[in-house]
């Protein structure tokens, strides 16, 4: 193991944060052994505050209509390729119920920025769920949207808001993402969000193409100034249709290391061990819950439109009913000796 980086990550372990430059030597210099050493740091943290219980989420992508075009994403504008559909009320009300009686105690509605759905439909979703199930988050992932959407979907009960930052790296984000989005207003919603009082879920993707030991070192200091309440993190994974068809995917080793780092920066985090992190390899989420991560995302989506929604090539759990992916991850996680739990799943501490 490498001397210098073992003194920055046990620096790391006792301060919670290092310079951009010290991350980046981290993410260049770590080999296998200093992995499984910052992973050990991270489950520390994960025991001290999560104890073996890993929490769930019920997503819900309820429509792949998207106005935007980012370069990366399966379900792009422009990708004429990808059957569209949404889903209605009723259908994510079964859902939300399906999964209340599978144990879920949050729901995720995740879509593409379909501005079909209007703010008074998002909100009345949001309030017959919560009417239905008094006990249960409602986490909304639908995009960028303005201050008063955003205001009137936590008015109307929503608890929660995913809306990955997608690299700290501006001039990254505009090789990623078409001249019309941003990097200042992805950070501008992120701000408002917390602002509003969400529990506030920001991310990035994991080698995705362009990207440099030092643009993943700036998101690790990112999430150590910003402090999401959660933070969601895959590899990138190329999809055939889209201008990034080419281009490599992340890797399971970086990804795995980013997560164990980001426990240790943040060690209350919410940190999800992720669909695409399942897909890159077979055992992907008990790994990544082995590297820190206590919250795992089952798909609540209808089966009929599981396919539909493809981020990326060859994403798993597309085939099976919910109540099949309750089991197949029950079974797994305790297998490594964890245990999925009926909790609402509030960071620790908020
Ligand atoms: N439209 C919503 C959420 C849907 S996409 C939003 O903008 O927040 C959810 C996340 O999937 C994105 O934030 C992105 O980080 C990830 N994603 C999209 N395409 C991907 C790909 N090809 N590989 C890996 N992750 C991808």
């Amino acid at each position: 193991m490498d001397l210098d980086s073992k003194k920055l990550l046990d620096e790391l372990n006792i301060n919670h944060s290092l310079s951009v430059e010290e991350y980046e030597y981290l993410l260049k210099n770590a080999d296998g052994e200093l992995m499984e050493l910052a992973a050990e740091y991270a489950r520390a943290y994960q025991k001290q505050y999560y104890g073996n219980k890993v929490f769930t989420r019920g997503l819900v992508e309820f429509t792949n209509f998207c106005r935007n075009n980012c370069y990366y994403c399966g379900i792009r504008r422009d990708n004429n390729q990808c059957e569209r559909y949404r889903l209605s009320k009723s259908d994510i009300m079964e859902c939300a119920d399906t999964g209340y009686k599978l144990g879920y105690r949050t729901v995720v509605l995740q879509g593409g920025e379909d501005f079909a759905f209007s703010d008074q439909d998002v909100c009345d979703i949001v309030r017959s769920i919560k009417k239905a199930h008094p006990d249960v988050a409602v986490t909304l992932s639908i995009g960028e949207r303005s201050r008063e959407s955003y205001q009137a979907y936590f008015d109307a009960g929503a608890d929660r808001y995913l809306l990955r930052h997608e690299t700290a790296n501006p001039l990254l984000y505009a090789k990623l993402h078409p001249e019309n989005l941003s990097w200042e207003n992805r950070m501008t919603c992120l701000k408002t969000l917390k602002e509003i009082g969400y529990q506030v879920g920001a991310g990035f993707m994991v080698e995705s193409p362009g990207q440099t030991p030092y643009d993943l070192a700036m998101d690790l200091k990112f999430v150590e100034e910003f402090k999401p309440d959660m933070c969601g993190i895959g590899p990138f994974i190329s999809h055939k249709d889209t201008p990034f068809s080419k281009e490599k995917s992340g890797t399971l080793e970086t990804t795995l290391l980013c997560l164990s780092l980001i426990r240790i920066i943040y060690p209350q985090v919410l940190l999800p061990a992720t669909t695409a992190l399942g897909t890159i390899h077979p055992q992907g989420r008990e790994k990544g819950i082995l590297a820190g991560a206590n919250v795992v995302m089952p798909n609540l989506s209808p089966v009929n439109v599981r396919k539909k929604y493809t981020l990326y090539d060859n994403k798993i759990c597309t085939g099976e009913e919910a109540a099949e992916c309750v089991n197949c991850l029950k079974n797994r996680i305790s297998s490594i000796g964890y245990e999925i739990v009926e909790d609402v799943g509030n960071r620790a501490g908020f």
